[in-house]
């Protein structure tokens, strides 16, 4: 028996309501018997075009909400499988799905490995296709009980070239491209499924004085200006030559992101803590992923760089004079080991934030119990594979965690970010404010620690929500959240308070309070640090808020050209870091939207020296 899709059942249908109201309206006047025949022969006409193929559609629950895929059938095997409208991280949750596609329809087999990187996507879309199949008459149990199959790159890692850059966030993206363009051979390697790295789950924002949007603006901004922000945000413990290479080098990284990489930017203007005025730039999509997936289509354009996925390095290789003469690295899905040999090397690893033991090693205050927001390929691969040859680690203790994420998940609340955008204010359960929203992301963190079960609370009414349009725009986000009442919305104070647990009248104590100090424009609380606006009218959000481990500020000990020293304070000859993976830039804390502004700044200084080495 043939088995019809939904879809092309609605069509004949469709069709046949057309034929019906053509035969009454006279423009082809037909009896309803010419009409039923007329709808066979489309009937058969469609059978033929499609030659006996048929299709389904299932739903999946993402990291981003709910997405469908039709999966079309033809003679029992699949043969195409399209994702309909799904919200996942782009550059990673869609590239997960088409590699599984082609895993699927070329094994025909629903026993498929996850991409890693990507995890929550392909299980989401492993559910949807098996959906899908249950639709069709299938037993999609079967079809999971099948042979298995992984998606393995077709893309040969070479045995040789002139710079190896391990790692494709962001700091990797911008050291293969300069050393590429430098006109070496370069090998770019990352050891998940899926690109990116914690760049590509941020918001993307980059401090960048002198931009073109303050000169629009008439906004006077200059390096100094940052440099000082940097210095005194991180309790004057970070390198002031390192945090100076990076606030002079900010437009040129802007300007080759925009040049080189394609990246488009928002016309607007972010001001995060710790910063004296407003002069973070913003990718048109608000998001990290704007930079890494444009950043790889302008790498699979160079021919000398061979971009190679699930590829992790293992160890680096010196020669006898303690220069590098080599990767080590081990394929992620087959287990299979294979050596690069080369003139230099990039560590672009990132961060540590998802290694537990490595945190709790350095600040025993960062255990299991606070969740990150981070990747969880941000494991310390380079640190750990530095100092295995030596190298010096610096700044290891000072670990940051963002105030404003989920509690259950640790993920980091974009929609919280109406913070940013001077909307909002934070209190506890009690119903009392408790800190300077717009104070340093240590201070917030701590603040929120102290209060009643580690818990803070962000309110914010409607006008935030339209005058910044994050509710909208993260619309993913919020649905998520709301289905989890991480986040509620409610027509009045008392109804969101009740909702969170919050004490509703001293709730509505505190924004009275707030709506004065607006009308007064001052703070005599925690002294707000920007233009406050009031929270008058409803509907409300309230938002739950933990803190969640979000950077690590220590890593490798570099010298301001990007070389890696050892404990001696010597330089490993032909290794370079940037990114995540160097610590003592941004001293005890990192202001939001300066990591941005290091790991292209960085990145391109490393490409270039290890470039030049190469030579
Ligand atoms: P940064 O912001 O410093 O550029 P990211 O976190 O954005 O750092 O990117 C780091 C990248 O390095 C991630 O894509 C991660 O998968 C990759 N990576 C980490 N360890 C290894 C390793 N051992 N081999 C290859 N790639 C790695």
């Amino acid at each position: 028996m043939k088995r019809y899709s939904r879809r092309q059942f609605i069509t004949g249908g469709a069709l046949a309501a057309l034929g019906g109201t053509l035969a009454l309206t006279g423009c082809a006047p037909m009896t309803p018997e010419e009409a039923a025949e007329k709808e066979r022969a489309e009937a058969a006409k469609r059978d033929a075009n499609s030659q006996g193929e048929v299709t389904a559609i299932g739903e999946g629950m993402g990291k981003h909400g709910k997405f469908n895929v039709e999966v079309s059938m033809k003679d029992g095997a699949i043969d195409r499988i399209t994702v309909l409208d799904s919200r996942e991280t782009p550059g990673m949750g869609d590239v997960a799905m088409d590699k599984m596609t082609k895993t699927i329809i070329d094994n025909q087999t629903l026993d498929v490995d996850t991409i890693s990187g990507a995890t929550l996507s392909s299980m989401a879309f492993l559910t949807a296709v098996g959906s899908a199949l249950d639709t069709l008459g299938e037993d999609s149990n079967e079809w999971k009980h099948r042979e298995p199959a992984a998606w393995v790159s077709d893309v040969k890692l070479p045995d040789e070239c002139d710079v190896v850059v391990i790692g494709a966030g962001g700091a990797g993206f911008a050291a293969a491209i300069t050393a590429a363009n430098e006109g070496k051979s370069v090998v770019l390697m990352d050891k998940m499924g899926v690109l990116g790295g914690d760049t590509c789950l941020s918001g993307g924002e980059m401090a960048v004085p002198g931009n073109w949007i303050q000169v629009t603006q008439g906004v006077e901004d200059s390096p100094e200006n940052l440099i000082s922000d940097m210095l005194v945000g991180g309790d004057n413990k970070g390198d002031p030559e390192l945090v100076a290479i990076i606030a002079n080098g900010a437009l040129d990284s802007a300007n080759w992101l925009t040049y080189e990489g394609g990246i488009s930017w928002k016309h607007d203007l972010m001001q995060f803590g710790g910063h004296n005025i407003k002069r973070s730039i913003i990718p048109i999509t608000h998001s990290g992923s704007e930079m890494t997936t444009k950043l790889t289509n302008r790498v699979n354009e160079i021919d000398n760089i061979v971009l190679v996925d699930n590829t992790k390095a293992v160890e680096l290789i010196q020669g006898a004079d303690g220069a590098i003469t080599g990767v080590k690295a081990q394929n992620a899905v087959t287990g299979e080991e294979a050596t690069v040999n080369c003139k230099a090397v990039v560590l672009a690893t990132g961060g540590f934030g998802s290694n537990i033991d490595m945190r709790v090693k350095y600040n025993p205050d960062m255990d299991d119990k606070i969740l990150s927001t981070d990747s969880v390929a941000a494991t310390g691969d380079g640190i750990v594979m530095a100092e295995a040859i030596g190298a010096d680690t610096i700044d290891m203790e000072y670990i940051q965690t963002y105030p404003v994420c989920d509690p259950e998940t640790g993920a980091l609340l974009y929609v919280g970010d109406v913070r940013l955008e001077n909307y909002g204010i934070l209190v506890n359960k009690e119903g009392d404010r408790f800190v300077q929203e717009l104070d340093r992301r240590d201070v917030i963190s701590n603040g929120i620690k102290a209060q009643t079960d580690g818990v803070g609370f962000l309110l914010f009414n409607q006008k935030a929500a339209d005058a910044t349009g994050l509710v909208k725009q993260h619309a993913d986000e919020y649905e998520n959240s709301e289905s989890r009442g991480v986040i509620v919305k409610a027509d009045t104070l008392e109804e969101v308070a009740k909702a969170q647990g919050v004490d509703p009248t001293e709730l509505q104590a505190t924004v009275d309070k707030w709506n004065q100090y607006c009308a007064e424009g001052k703070d005599p609380d925690f002294g707000y640090s920007a233009e406050m606006n009031t929270i008058e009218d409803g509907p409300y959000y309230l938002m739950a808020c933990k803190p969640a481990v979000h950077y690590t500020m220590g890593g490798l000990h570099i010298t301001p050209e990007a070389e890696v020293l050892t404990v001696d304070e010597t330089v490993i000859p032909g290794l370079y870091a940037a990114g995540e993976v160097a610590g003592h830039k941004m001293g005890t804390n990192r202001l939001g939207s300066c990591s941005m502004t290091d790991i292209y700044t960085f990145g391109r200084i490393a490409g270039k020296n290890a470039a030049d080495y190469a030579a």
